[in-house]
């Protein structure tokens, strides 16, 4: 066996060799020429010459060995329904779907959108798109019409695939006015619409413009639609970030180098079998569930769950449920998820058989120590496997590969630079490396990024180069925006975004860093910490707290007395200067819809500033208590 630091080091160092044998795990129509053409920084082609396709290698490769295998199970615990789907079916459902498309005038490079609950016909048409050349870009259903406008606007589709409605703990939400309305709102109009009628929402169809997916299935049905072989770069799909931290920022990625990636991260990192199942817990509409939902494990040949509903409905035990219930092998989650299930009682997690799992994958947002801690213990020691990565990435860039080399997971780590990525932490001012352990910087990384990250921002080569690689000084780098620090071991951590500091009285503090010191008081479940301008200090922390036992919020008196002890427990761990000037409670955190903090938001109001663009916000009530407390409150 090679040792990690060995694989790690030939990623970097023999570069081309490294991604030439990784090429292996996928079907190509013709064998790339060039590996990596990186003579255009930051701009890097991977696999030139190459000709594949991701839908041929998601599905037609597996007809040989596993035609009557599982491909896809759908669940929806929403309408409970489920479906399951062989590779053949699913290899039929995307040739009806394509051939739809194709009658609709959708041809290779051209945009389908696709606004969509977590269906099986979403999963369909992302493949039928890449299957012929077509470019998907999936916007998460959970948007209401301003922001479906201007991705519309960005994306200017052909077609939009759609239905007429979702479903959220048990209530129906209908998406089909959503979308009338933000067509209606932009100013670029899709020739055709194809909808899903699921009968849980009568549809209005617009004659001429509307299709139904059920009848143009069934016109379709003996539909042969051959793999359209494309060139390695040839962009397959375009993502928005989930615009945490201001607008969302279109990611174009490529073909070969994706699908290279995905099918090599299944093998290194998460451990993913042929004819195993794979249930990542994401929503389509996020880079999780394009690389682990569709793209990733269906490449490698597994069967993948698509799960539609609440993790607590009909109770807690439903998602280790599915585990017994389909052999999982590989789980992917989210830390805001497993806080969730930590609400509910841990018997859910003793009363499965959750022996066929290897291993739970977390990501998106910094995972706390309890958390972890909480859910491990559940699983019985199982692995918790942290990863950091970003929209961008498409695929981690900080784990633990254990499918290389067996190594340990560390608390609050997401684990070490994974192979193909030349992670670096540089000093923000100087641009300078930082090579010492413990030592904090921005996290970066030096071209070229490996295959499967973004090749571009959707036609804007400009925004790319000024937003990603234009941000440390005197370097070409690409940056995370995102602190860190590295161990002695190699191991990295990740200490919050780095417009996330704030500078009280000339010292720099990180947000992050101070609500984890608050969440050791043994009263909060949640802290949100932003950096509020002052005219004296420059800018003081101010602090936003869920309670765990929230029976005492209307008692003044009870709540200054917690606010006191709050900041007694930030002075004993970090110093008085790290202290807020406010503790205020609330019933709930501003979030993005996937389930991270919108920090901005909430320092946008205390600043008494438009909180700008807010549509990936969850609830937008939570940012309405805290504006009423910062007014009221002062
Ligand atoms: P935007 O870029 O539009 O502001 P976003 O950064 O939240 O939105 P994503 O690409 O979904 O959009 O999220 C990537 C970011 O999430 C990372 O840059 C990092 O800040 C955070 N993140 C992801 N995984 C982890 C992790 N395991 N630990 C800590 N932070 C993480
Ligand atoms: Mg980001």
């Amino acid at each position: 066996m090679t040792s990690y630091a060995d694989f790690y080091r030939r990623s970097i160092e023999q570069r081309d060799e490294f991604w030439a044998e990784q090429a292996q795990l996928i079907d190509w129509h013709t064998p790339p020429q060039t590996i990596c053409n990186y003579s255009n920084p930051p701009f890097a082609k991977w696999y030139e010459g190459g000709t594949t396709n991701l839908c041929h290698n998601a599905v037609d490769r597996h007809l040989k060995d596993r035609a009557n295998q599982t491909a896809l199970i759908w669940v929806s615990t929403e309408t409970d329904q489920e479906t399951t789907y062989t590779f053949r079916e699913l290899h039929a459902e995307v040739q009806r779907m394509a051939a739809t498309l194709i009658s609709m005038g959708v041809g290779k490079g051209d945009r389908v959108l696709i606004y969509m609950p977590m269906i099986a016909e979403a999963a369909f048409a992302m493949l039928a798109c890449t299957r012929i050349g077509a470019l998907h870009s999936v916007v998460f259903g959970g948007f209401a019409s301003g922001s479906l406008a201007t991705r519309i606007e960005d994306a200017e589709p052909k077609v939009i695939v759609s239905a007429d409605a979702g479903s959220r703990g048990g209530k129906s939400v209908a998406y089909k006015p959503l979308l009338d309305e933000a067509i209606k709102l932009s100013k670029h109009k899709p020739g055709a619409v194809l909808l899903v009628d699921r009968g849980m929402v009568p549809m209005i169809l617009e004659a001429g413009r509307d299709h139904l997916w059920a009848t143009e299935r069934e016109k379709n049905f003996n539909a042969q639609v051959p793999c359209e072989w494309v060139d390695a770069t040839h962009p397959s799909y375009t993502l928005y970030t989930s615009g945490t931290t201001g607008k969302p920022k279109g990611v174009q990625r490529d073909t070969g180098g994706y699908a290279v990636a995905l099918a090599a991260s299944m093998k290194h990192i998460f451990e993913g079998k042929p004819g195993e199942t794979y249930f990542s817990t994401s929503d389509i509409g996020w880079v999780v569930g394009h690389s682990y939902i569709v793209y990733g494990p269906l490449i490698a040949g597994m069967s993948t769950i698509m799960y539609e509903g609440l993790p607590i409905r009909p109770d807690g035990g439903i998602w280790w449920q599915l585990v017994e219930k389909y052999k999982v092998t590989v789980m992917f989650s989210a830390p805001t998820a497993v806080r969730v299930l930590k609400k509910q009682d841990p018997a859910y997690l003793s009363k499965y058989d959750l022996s066929s799992l290897r291993a739970l994958y977390l990501a998106g947002e910094p995972l706390d120590e309890p958390t972890a801690q909480w859910i491990s213990q559940g699983l019985n020691g199982k692995p918790i496997i942290d990863n950091y990565w970003q929209t961008e990435t498409g695929w981690p860039i900080l784990t633990v590969c254990s499918g290389v080399e067996p190594m340990a997971t560390k608390f609050g780590s997401p684990g070490k630079a994974v192979y193909g990525f030349n992670v670096k932490l540089l000093d923000d001012q100087t641009g300078e490396e930082l090579t010492e352990p413990n030592q904090k910087g921005v996290v970066a990384i030096e071209g070229p990024l490996p295959p499967g990250c973004m090749q571009t921002v959707w036609r804007d080569d400009a925004r790319f180069v000024n937003t990603y690689w234009s941000s440390v000084p005197n370097k070409l780098v690409y940056s995370t925006f995102d602190w860190g620090i590295k161990d002695k071991d190699g191991y990295y951590f990740i200490l919050g975004r780095t417009d996330d500091v704030i500078n009280v009285a000339g010292h720099r503090l990180g947000t992050r860093e101070i609500e984890e010191a608050i969440s050791g008081h043994p009263n909060i479940a949640e802290v949100a910490v932003v950096g509020v301008a002052d005219n004296l200090k420059g800018q003081v922390a101010m602090a936003f707290a869920v309670l765990k036992d929230a029976s005492q919020m209307d008692d003044h008196a009870a709540m200054l007395k917690l606010e006191g002890e709050v900041m007694k427990v930030v002075d004993a761990s970090l110093g008085a200067v790290a202290r807020p000037s406010r503790v205020r409670f609330v019933t709930a955190l501003p979030k993005t819809r996937s389930g991270k903090l919108l920090r901005r938001a909430v320092q946008a109001v205390c600043e008494g500033r438009d909180p700008g663009d807010l549509t990936t916000m969850e609830d937008p009530a939570a940012l309405q208590q805290i504006k009423g407390l910062v007014v009221v409150g002062g």
